[in-house]
């Protein structure tokens, strides 16, 4: 048995590591544009406002196997063959299994030398060199990825954002969170300008010398058609909805329906689930495990300050009976932070969606995680309200912000 990994980013390097940790008895290869190295795009912003030299977002591949330096540039998903170019020559190698991680990327839509985008290790390096010449700076997209690199560089100059949405973090934060979101960063923040329901047509009428594209994300698919999976992560085709069985996916790679945020959590485990499936597919000839695709998964940033997150299922559209609240959590001994939270909860106190910003370090990630479980485990508010949480004046807050919301929207909807 011979499995091709294609991509060795957070979905090929998950796959490789779950394939030995359950034992598929099968020699791997993997194909990797870059070679023997792991780039850790999370990183980039953190790289470009200077806490870490941009060579700290590679590191050399651990990994003891055999690896193709080279770019996948078809796949065969009838002969199961990965064509490629190695070295300047184009190879051609058949698999029983091949496995997508190829990732995706922002295209730039404009040929302009003052464009860049923010994804990869070269854009961080070619940002860096700009920037020293640079009297303005754009961004375009105020999303997840574009409100972290504007933060980034209002360290040096300032930003200008330019948005197409009437709000920061469209399709990400609830309205109203979002405008009071803004509100505090452009208030606490002399160097960002956001310029909402702005269309950027053309790079020639911003008055910028760097240009940062943040939008436009597209997926690497070197299959024939652009890549869909069903639920065992089999890939099939869009138009004729053929299922290939030996053919998975994983990660940033694939094209979805509906909008959801593309982070590194999940890429590792549609990876898990595909190799899982894979073996099973060698031992008994079907695949056994369900990759869950209901959730919009737990995601965070962290920009001008403020660590921003949500979690919640997919916005359902039979979704009824559900009640939206909005709290300023006080987050005690610090009386003047405080946790703001949008919680939507349906009737019999099951919850649906959960947002927050804060200051404070960690408490948006803590409420995240704590009600990713209980969404995932259908624990109800009411139950979410009597959890012991962990207490130390030092490190977490009493009583916990979790249970207070609990107690909050328990009463508000009338289960206690
Ligand atoms: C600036 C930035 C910040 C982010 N911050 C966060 C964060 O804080 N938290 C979070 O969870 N997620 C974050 N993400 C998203 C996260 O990095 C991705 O969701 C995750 O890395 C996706 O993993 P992947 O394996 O699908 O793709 P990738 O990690 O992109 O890996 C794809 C790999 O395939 C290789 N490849 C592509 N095409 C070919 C080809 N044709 N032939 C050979 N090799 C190929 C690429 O070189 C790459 O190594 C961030 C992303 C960016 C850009």
């Amino acid at each position: 048995m011979r499995i091709a990994v294609l991509g060795l980013g957070t979905a090929g390097l998950t796959f490789i590591s779950e394939a030995r940790r359950i034992k598929i008895n099968a020699e791997i290869v993997a194909f990797e544009k870059r070679g023997r190295s792991v780039f850790h795009p999370c990183s980039i912003p953190e790289a470009l406002d200077g806490r870490i030299p941009p060579e700290f977002l590679l590191e050399p591949l651990p990994v003891n196997m055999k690896i193709v330096k080279g770019e996948v540039k078809e796949v065969d998903p009838f002969s199961k063959t990965v064509i490629f170019e190695s070295d300047g020559s184009i190879g051609k190698e058949k698999f029983d299994f091949i496995f997508v991680g190829t990732g995706g990327d922002t295209v730039l839509p404009f040929r302009d030398p003052r464009l860049c985008k923010a994804t990869k290790y070269e854009d961080v390096v070619r940002i860096k060199e700009k920037l020293v010449d640079a009297g303005k700076i754009a961004v375009v997209g105020a999303g997840v990825l574009g409100l972290e690199i504007a933060s980034s560089l209002s360290k040096y100059k300032t930003v200008h954002v330019y948005e197409l949405a009437k709000n920061i973090l469209p399709g990400f934060l609830d309205e109203m969170l979002s405008q009071e979101l803004k509100e505090k960063i452009e208030l606490e923040n002399k160097n960002v300008i956001f310029s909402l329901g702005v269309k950027v047509d053309n790079p020639q009428d911003i008055d910028a010398d760097l240009v940062i594209f943040c939008v436009g994300f597209v997926a690497n698919d070197p299959l024939p058609f652009h890549i869909k999976v069903d639920e065992f992560m089999r890939v099939y085709n869009p138009d004729t909805l053929e299922i290939f069985d030996n053919i998975f996916a994983a990660g940033d790679c694939i094209e979805y329906e509906y909008k959801v945020p593309r982070v590194a959590p999940v890429a590792a485990e549609q990876a898990r689930v595909s190799a899982r499936n894979i073996k099973s597919m060698i031992e008994i000839g079907k695949p056994v495990e369900k990759y869950d695709n209901s959730f919009f998964p737990p995601c965070i940033l962290k920009a001008f300050g403020y660590e921003i997150g949500r979690v919640g299922k997919l916005k359902n559209p039979d979704r009824k009976d559900t009640e939206k609240f909005v709290l300023d959590i006080r987050i005690l001994p610090f009386a003047d932070e405080k946790l703001k939270v949008a919680i939507e909860v349906d009737k019999d106190g099951f919850v649906q969606d959960v947002q927050g910003i804060s200051r404070l370090r960690s408490e948006v990630r803590h409420l995240l995680d704590i009600f990713y479980i209980a969404i995932k485990r259908s624990i109800k508010i009411d139950q979410i309200r009597r959890f012991e949480l962990s207490y130390q004046p030092e490190i977490c807050k009493f009583p916990d912000p979790i249970t207070s919301i609990a107690e909050i929207v328990s009463r508000r909807i009338g289960l206690m």
